[in-house]
């Protein structure tokens, strides 16, 4: 019996939904497979965590969560707390604390749902994105707002190391590497940018060296946009900062149809810490409570760990699961359905049971 520990951490709004979910479905190939076990313990962190004690997670939570085998979280955000108190307070301290360096997000259309693009089906839409996790425009150090002038001014300070775009720079190269059509495609916004995004093109360049079978080539994040809108055949995997590559697989998640289908890995190659595996989207307070948040991108998530912990079949089990089902057509109203959150889990359930799973 294989055995995994797991920290849940579902937090605010629709994250406690779409976890639960995801807990569903993972027991339910435990019971399928008989020969791997996920321990779940869960962590009541969050928004009303904030609101009792003052803190979204106790001051120890990392030393806490750092004896698992890895992190599934839901979302942060409440309507009646401020968007930096929980973002900081929980995600980025996680991600930061544990070097979780690579933000891992792929993207593809899954069957049975409708893209908003005229003439883009499955194959068209089969995407990677990297995005640089550890540093860049989050980095978090020495922006302020300076107080008490005459003129208040904001500044955000983007911090980028040789080390830190390069070890994310090796990462990608190497997954568009694995992928079958080895095409990276590296994002910066050079022109503009003439610093820290330099570099990233420097150190693109370097890397490549190490990577002579990957066809790479560079976009500006602006141009990026309109590419993987009119052309989203020509791309494969992608690497960006940490604020690009966070509007730009926002896009790449309503391009594929909707963000309750976007997953997202935050690794830590080195495997020196547990890495987390949440949905893209946010708390989705609009929809909390009414049982129809998508919880594809919660079972997709799920199948990045899975793949991380080294359950390759389970994973690829979860995820032909999840396909039937949505190609079956049981849809939540984000992607043109009404099918509840249960709907879908027991259907994904069932098709774990069934026997072509
Ligand atoms: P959001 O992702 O929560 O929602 C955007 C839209 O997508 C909403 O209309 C929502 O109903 C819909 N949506 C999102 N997930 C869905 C799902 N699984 N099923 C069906 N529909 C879904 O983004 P927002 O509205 O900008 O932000 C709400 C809160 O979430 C804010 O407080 C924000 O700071 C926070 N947020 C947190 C994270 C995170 O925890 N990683 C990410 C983004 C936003
Ligand atoms: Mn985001």
């Amino acid at each position: 019996m294989r055995e995994y520990s797991i920290a849940s951490i579902p937090a605010d709004g629709i994250g406690p939904e779409v976890i639960a979910a995801g807990e569903v479905v993972l027991k339910s190939l435990e019971q399928r497979l008989g020969d791997v076990r996920f321990n779940f313990e869960t962590f009541d962190w969050g928004s009303d965590h904030y609101k009792k004690h003052g803190v979204m997670m106790p001051a120890d939570g990392l030393k806490t969560l750092k004896k698992f085998d890895a992190i599934y979280f839901g979302a942060v955000g409440a309507p009646d707390v401020p968007d930096h108190v929980t973002l900081w307070g929980l995600r980025l301290p996680i991600c930061q604390g544990f070097d979780q360096y690579a933000n891992v997000r792929p993207t593809k259309i899954l069957p049975g749902i409708t893209p908003p693009l005229r003439n883009c089906g499955p194959g068209d839409l089969d995407w990677v994105i990297i995005r640089e996790n550890s540093e860049g425009e989050y980095a978090g150090a020495g922006g302020r707002v300076h107080r008490g002038l005459p003129e208040e001014v904001g500044t955000e300070v983007s911090i980028f190391t040789r080390v830190g775009v390069t070890r994310v720079m090796r990462y990608a190269f190497r997954l568009a590497q694995s992928r079958p059509r080895k095409l990276l495609t590296v994002v910066t916004k050079s022109n503009a940018q003439r610093h820290g995004m330099v570099m990233w093109d420097e150190i693109a360049a370097e890397v490549a060296q190490e990577f002579s079978d990957v066809t790479w080539d560079k976009m500006l994040v602006d141009a990026m946009t309109v590419r993987m809108t009119l052309k989203p055949q020509t791309l494969d995997t992608i690497v960006a900062t940490n604020l690009h590559a966070d509007v730009l697989s926002d896009l790449a998640g309503a391009l594929a149809g909707s963000l309750g289908v976007a997953p997202t890995a935050n690794i830590d190659p080195e495997r020196r810490f547990p890495s987390m595996f949440e949905p893209i989207h946010g708390s989705a307070f609009d929809i909390t409570g009414k049982g129809i948040a998508n919880p594809v991108a919660s079972f997709w998530t799920a199948a990045q760990m899975l793949d991380h912990l080294g359950e390759a079949d389970a994973s690829a089990r979860l995820m032909k699961a999840v396909e039937q089902v949505t190609g079956a057509g049981v849809l939540t109203p984000d992607v043109g359905g009404t099918a509840t959150t249960k709907e879908v889990t027991d259907a994904v359930v069932d098709a774990i049971h069934g026997s072509n799973v």
